[in-house]
């Protein structure tokens, strides 16, 4: 079939909930990816950073195949071999007391708002019905009613209330704003470490050091929402590292399964997901043995093949490289590790068709909030392969 055929049938039997540059992946390997007509590209998105340790991991394509060859599901009406492992691992790695396995990042995202709102009526005393979630603008979590309920992007909400009540939205970065926001219902502070689709930003130095004060102060919890800055993005297996802080509550997914399963988690402390029982949240799916295998061969792929340092090392060149770019219409160029961002001047014409152009060079990103671009390349990108980035997207921006 030819590239349009497949365009015709995505947009003829597919609900048009997505915006897709026009190429048609069929293979991929490392940080490239071929079409159907077999011109390859270097992805730089890495599926919004699901794929860190690179397209079909060899050694997660192994244990995933393997896996599949003895037990795929069992539900959690029994126990499975891979659970308990990759608790421990997951836990060990993470300095997490607990863990509550889920799917997709929304549902991490619910478990957590599920588990601390309960830890306020068990723990903190909250009165019942009264409990409140502190987030902020230009936040992205998911796609649930719950999470696009508190999104402040218009097309996320509009035409699909009514919504869950509970949530009260500040800037982000500010914390005089979130000292402020808090009263004693406040059973949380839900935050992304940097905000990834609102196009990388970056919170002002000290912002969590300060926050995670006043959320001890006040007795609320730190949900930090690391679905896309987690394992390894940033420079860090964490974000929250950089700050010197730590998350009552952490939520893991994407890289979690390094592209090849929908694998997400909630890590805390025992004191709030101690307070879930039998019977009050569960998933199908979640914690399975497929997932847990394959989870527990994308943790060793990033430890063992050192992809956080590499994250930070090349990110900081790949930012330098970005930052020689000399373009009127270039209002700010800004990352940390392997997350990093373009944002063009909103009168510049928007930065879709300069993804068009970097495709036609072969170099797949995608562009957010229409001026700005992300590039967040597969952890496992070479400093010769950033260099081969950088002399494709130089030229190109530059006009
Ligand atoms: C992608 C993302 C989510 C949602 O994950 P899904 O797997 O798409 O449900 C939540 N939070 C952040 C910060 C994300 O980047």
């Amino acid at each position: 079939m030819r590239q349009s055929e497949y365009i015709e049938l995505e947009d003829k039997f597919g609900a048009n909930n997505y915006k897709p540059l026009d190429v048609i992946i069929e293979k991929g390997e490392g940080v490239w990816v071929w079409d159907v007509d077999g011109k390859k590209y270097m992805d730089c998105l890495s599926a919004y950073s699901a794929v860190n340790q690179g397209h079909c991991h060899p050694k997660i394509k192994q244990a995933m195949l393997e896996q599949a060859e003895k037990l795929t599901l069992t539900s959690r009406a029994f126990r499975n071999d891979q659970l308990g492992p990759f608790y421990e691992e997951l836990c060990t790695l993470t300095g997490s007391h607990k863990v509550l396995p889920m799917n997709s990042g929304a549902e991490a995202v619910e478990t957590a708002i599920k588990a601390v709102r309960k830890w306020g009526y068990l723990v903190k005393g909250v009165p019942e019905d009264r409990a409140e979630i502190i987030v902020c603008a230009d936040n992205f979590h998911g796609r649930t009613i719950t999470i696009v309920g508190f999104s402040t992007d218009p097309t996320a909400r509009k035409g699909f209330g009514p919504f869950t009540p509970g949530f009260k939205v500040i800037p982000f970065g500010d914390y005089k704003a979130l000292e402020n926001a808090i009263t004693p219902d406040t059973v949380g502070f839900l935050v992304e470490p940097i905000q990834g689709e609102a196009g990388v930003i970056i919170p002002p130095e000290g912002y969590f050091k300060k926050v995670r004060g006043i959320c001890t102060a006040n007795n609320v919890t730190l949900i930090l929402d690391e679905i896309q800055t987690g394992l390894g993005r940033t420079g860090k297996l964490l974000a929250e590292e950089h700050e010197g802080i730590e998350a009552d509550l952490t939520l893991i997914g994407k890289a979690l399964s390094g592209g090849f399963y929908p694998v997400s988690a909630v890590l805390s402390n025992s004191e709030v997901l101690g307070v879930l029982k039998p019977g009050e949240h569960g998933s199908t799916f979640g914690g399975n043995p497929l997932a847990c295998a394959v989870a527990r061969a994308a943790l060793k792929v990033l430890t063992e093949e050192k992809l956080i340092d590499n994250s930070m090392n090349v990110g900081a060149k790949f930012l330098s490289g970005l930052k020689e770019i000399k373009n009127a219409k270039i209002k700010e160029v800004r990352g940390r590790g392997l997350l990093l961002a373009v944002e063009f001047k909103s009168n510049a014409g928007g930065a879709r068709s300069y993804c068009e152009k970097l495709k036609e060079q072969g170099l797949l990103c995608k562009e957010t909030h229409g001026n700005i671009i992300r590039f967040a390349p597969p952890l496992v990108i070479t400093s010769e392969q950033v260099d081969w980035a950088l002399d494709r997207i130089k030229p190109i921006l530059s006009r």
